[in-house]
């Protein structure tokens, strides 16, 4: 165990702060959660590896640096309200719970969300709220939220989404085909008007999403 917190400090200094994250919060937040605990017990020693992994159902638990990427874009902040699109093994929503003040999560595969939600009891992050569904619909009835992440790539952005934001909310999200280059985006609203920003390419697993789908 002392060697994966050596590997997980390791993981903070080499992968994050040496590639320029250098919020405090989010690097103390990393250096924390037991990503061991996310991941199938097969790849347990790849934990800290700087790759997304294979989980169950074909899906992936993202890249270290990716989550602190996205959390940081999106401007949490401890009092904040966010909404996580794919909870998948819930690495990701166990991070952004120690950084906002509630999280929401939705998920579509029923067994990842349940592993998920066993996971978030087992290591006491009681500030996660789960539901399964089609996240590119967003959240309504919890909306408006200061911050979205969307951990899964969407064709367009869903104006759901967009709609769910608060005034100055941030919207960060991976946009594009499965086969081709995918670009994270940040969408901040003001009003009426959403600022849309190239965050640089980026690789996930598609967003699946139902009928209403953009
Ligand atoms: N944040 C996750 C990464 C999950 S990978 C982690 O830290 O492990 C993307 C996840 O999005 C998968 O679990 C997939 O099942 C889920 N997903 C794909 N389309 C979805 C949709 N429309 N609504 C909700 N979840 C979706």
């Amino acid at each position: 165990m002392a060697n994966l917190q050596d590997e997980r400090q390791r993981m903070v200094r080499q992968q994050l702060l040496l590639r320029g994250i250098s919020e405090r919060r989010i690097l103390e937040v990393m250096g924390q959660v037991p990503r061991e605990r996310f991941v199938p017990a097969r790849v347990q020693e790849l934990a800290y590896a700087d790759a997304p992994l294979t989980i169950e159902e074909g899906q992936t638990i993202s890249q270290p640096y990716v989550v602190a990427l996205m959390a940081h874009k999106a401007e949490i902040k401890p009092g904040d309200r966010v909404l996580e699109i794919g909870t998948g093994s819930g690495y990701a929503a166990a991070v952004l719970a120690q950084l906002a003040a509630q999280v929401f999560t939705v998920e579509r595969v029923p067994s990842l969300l349940d592993s998920a939600q066993r996971r978030f009891q087992e290591l006491g992050y009681n500030n996660i709220i789960t539901r399964l569904g089609d996240g590119s619909q967003g959240w309504a009835e919890e909306a408006p939220f200061d911050a979205i992440i969307v951990s899964a790539a969407a064709a367009q952005i869903p104006q759901p989404l967009c709609d769910q934001l608060t005034d100055w909310g941030r919207l960060v999200i991976p946009v594009g085909p499965l086969d081709a280059e995918q670009r994270l985006l940040k969408i901040v609203r003001r009003g009426t008007d959403f600022r849309q920003q190239n965050l640089g390419a980026v690789q996930f697993v598609p967003l699946v999403c139902g009928p209403r789908c953009p």
